[in-house]
């Protein structure tokens, strides 16, 4: 009996080592998989009807401390809105490490822009004067909504800032041309949109400096040095690191909330111009449920309030 018992804990003890063994090594062929498939130079996927190309160094992928996380694909976008933290991974730590900066993560530095700026996170413009700065956010797609919405700034005469993302500058091109020969002013809202302070500091600096580096390939121009954190998602760190990068970190002082569903166009027009103040920042969509619809009205309504209608730069200007 004695042996049979020390046979059993044997076979038992062989087969749990084995399969431990098993897992382990399936788990590293997976994480290798992913890895292989992610790092490519180039990749495309297509999910929720649209395509996209990563161009070099976006597709990143990087196993940190048992964590990681991999930029949009088209399906990944649509399911996470910008970031997929794979299955059995932790998230990072809250706060991106306050040391690094653009110099210390090696990459190549960006052409644009060329310099750091103090790190800066703004809210509003210039109170003593009667201006205000209408600011548009992109998606990462190709956005018809945003044709329209350009043409229409053009047609009204109406200065604003088009906060865009890199993804959306490789999926517009057209558009970006046609804003910047308009003298619309092109700022950052990161390349693919992610939660900016939960991916790594180097995915933060490749957020900034590539979408500068895709304004200045497609239109010949420097982007603007103002970068909008995606979801208003940011900390000190970020602000940090987008100073290192080139850019002031531009929040807002009206939300008009036009990407909800529950907002009716009198809510867009009312958020923007009710009890509006000097140096006011205003926050739109370029793919705004009514923000087409409304936004020759608002103008007119800030105009005839007495308000000069610009660009984030004129609100700041004294
Ligand atoms: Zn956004």
């Amino acid at each position: 009996m004695k042996m049979w018992a020390i046979i059993l804990v044997v076979i038992l003890g062989t087969a749990v080592l084995v399969s431990g063994a098993r897992s382990s090594g399936r788990e590293a062929r997976d994480q290798r998989k992913t890895a292989d498939y992610l790092v490519g130079q180039r990749y495309s996927l297509s999910g929720g009807g649209y395509r996209f190309s990563a161009p070099r160094g976006l597709a990143y992928f990087v196993p940190w401390d048992g964590y990681a996380c991999a930029t949009a694909s088209g399906l990944q976008y649509s399911l996470v809105q910008g970031i997929a933290f794979l299955d059995g991974y932790r998230l990072p730590p809250p706060d991106l490490p306050r040391t690094v900066n653009r110099e210390s993560i090696k990459l190549p530095p960006s052409p644009v822009p060329d310099h750091p700026v103090p790190p800066t996170k703004i809210k509003e413009g210039n109170p003593n004067r009667p201006r205000v700065a209408l600011t548009f956010d992109s998606d990462t797609v190709r956005e018809p909504s945003a044709g329209r919405l350009i043409n229409i700034l053009i047609q009204q005469d109406i200065p604003a800032t088009l906060f865009i993302c890199g993804a959306w500058a490789h999926a517009n091109p057209d558009y970006l041309q046609i804003a910047t020969e308009a003298g619309l002013e092109i700022a950052s809202h990161s390349y693919w949109h992610p939660w900016m302070t939960r991916i790594l500091p180097e995915h933060v600096v490749i957020e900034l400096t590539e979408t500068g580096r895709a304004v200045q390939d497609i239109s010949g121009k420097p982007i603007a040095a103002y970068f909008r954190p995606p979801f208003g998602d940011v900390n000190q760190s970020l602000v940090d690191l987008a100073g290192s990068c080139g850019f002031y970190t531009i929040m807002w002082t009206r939300d008009t909330r036009d990407w909800d569903s529950a907002t009716i166009p009198e809510d867009i027009i009312r958020r923007a111009t009710e009890g509006i103040q000097n140096g006011d920042i205003i926050l739109m969509h370029t793919n705004g449920i009514h923000t087409l619809g409304v936004l020759a009205q608002v103008a007119h309504i800030l105009r005839a309030k007495g308000f000069e209608l610009t660009t984030v730069t004129g609100v700041l200007e004294p």
